[in-house]
């Protein structure tokens, strides 16, 4: 039996609660067995167990964030891509990545998770399309669940290899797992989407696909016209919500990624498949979109989550500042929306809505240490998700990740 750990924390934001002072998180095999939710709890925990006990200072202890979507393997840019109109922006970013070789992709991927660690994300949804993030996660304390990215361009001759690339890793590590990532409607053609939403069946993967991100992508979809035409072969000439349910994509495997061109009636359809959506509120900040409002989704039933996206559309890596960018541009969501949103939407997208983020009973023991003292479950919602505070120390799995000084 794997050893226990006793965690007293001198503030807790445990799940659905208030706000707990000298709690005791007791975790063992990675999973918290139990948390005593008062000082004289807590002491009787310690007597029971009979473990000896760890402190690791002042501070609100939390479930870690998750970070729904990122693409760690461009790390290695930097904010060397500049911004400019989408399809220019892939451009330039493919010639940027062009240039660096596996070794430093592989390096800025190790450094984008340490990154996200030491912001506050115990987990990660990395979408790999060089076949790099899972050699490197493997041994990274993040965890992560790899989407493979596939695509084929509409191009027949590509829809095999692209299947294959996608579907190839198989095991993975008590904190690393994969699912399947068709990169988009208008980059998947309709047989690669119809292999990949089957794969994901019988694995019980889940799938996470960027959706209606650009106007362009959605009207080449429909009509083959737009920036997109003559970039790629002949349109399929539908929705891009309607491809998604032709070739079974849309259902609660699903984390569709964007959605900022999504008309009203499609958020119904998209609430009624159970699928969940990711937003990724600094990346959505770089591109200069209309704003993107959560609420009807919200109010529609859908899972939301947040995501960093990449360095090449972001300033940074850290789900702090992707909480504190959307207080601004949403202020009359409740804080409390938006950290579920960082935390059991993340879970939820990943396909551990029923593993992570939360602190109960059950759940991993991905835990976040910060540097606050709030009055109030309402005050530390309050700053946890407007004002960046410090983290001072990470727990993935049971283990304890760094102490920042
Ligand atoms: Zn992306």
């Amino acid at each position: 039996m794997s050893r226990m750990k006793l965690i007293l924390a001198r503030q807790a934001l445990c799940h659905g609660g208030l706000l707990v002072k000298d709690a005791g998180i007791l975790i063992r095999g990675g999973r918290i067995i139990e948390i005593a939710t008062s000082a004289a709890g807590t002491r009787r925990l310690v007597r029971n167990s009979g473990v000896v006990p760890e402190d690791h200072g002042p501070g609100i202890w939390t479930a870690g964030l998750v970070n729904a979507h990122a693409h760690l393997e461009l790390t290695a840019l930097g904010n060397t891509v500049p911004r400019l109109p989408f399809a220019r922006w892939v451009s330039a970013l493919m010639g940027a990545r062009s240039e660096l070789g596996r070794t430093a992709l592989s390096r800025g991927l190790a450094q984008g998770a340490d990154r996200l660690l030491n912001t506050g994300t115990s987990t990660v949804g990395d979408n790999d399309s060089l076949g790099l993030a899972a050699g490197v996660l493997a041994s990274h304390p993040i965890r992560a669940r790899v989407f493979r990215e596939a695509l084929d361009a509409w191009d027949p001759k590509r829809t095999a290899k692209a299947r294959r690339f996608s579907r190839a890793p198989r095991r993975g590590t008590a904190t690393l797992a994969f699912g399947f990532g068709p990169h988009a409607p208008f980059t998947v053609s309709s047989a690669l989407a119809r292999s990949l939403a089957q794969d994901a069946r019988r694995r019980r993967a889940p799938i996470s696909i960027h959706f209606a991100e650009s106007r362009g992508e959605n009207q080449w979809m429909l009509t083959g016209n737009g920036p997109l035409a003559g970039v790629l072969p002949k349109s399929p000439g539908i929705s891009s919500l309607d491809y998604l349910e032709e070739a079974s994509l849309l259902g609660s495997r699903s984390a569709l990624v964007h959605c900022n061109h999504v008309k009203k009636s499609e958020i119904e359809r998209i609430a009624q498949s159970g699928a969940c959506v990711v937003h990724c509120p600094k990346s959505h900040e770089f591109f200069r979109r209309a704003k993107f409002d959560p609420e009807p989704w919200l109010r529609a039933g859908v899972v939301m989550a947040l995501g960093t996206d990449s360095v090449a559309s972001n300033p940074d890596l850290d789900m702090r500042a992707e909480m504190a960018r959307l207080r601004e541009t949403s202020p009359n969501l409740n804080p409390e929306r938006i950290w579920t949103m960082a935390t059991e939407g993340g879970a939820r997208c990943l396909g551990w809505g029923q593993r992570l983020g939360r602190l109960e009973p059950g759940r991993a023991a991905d835990l976040a240490l910060w540097d606050l003292a709030p009055r109030s479950r309402a005050g530390a919602l309050e700053a946890l998700t407007g004002s960046s505070p410090e983290i001072r120390q990470m727990i993935v799995a049971g283990r304890a990740q760094h102490s920042v000084s």
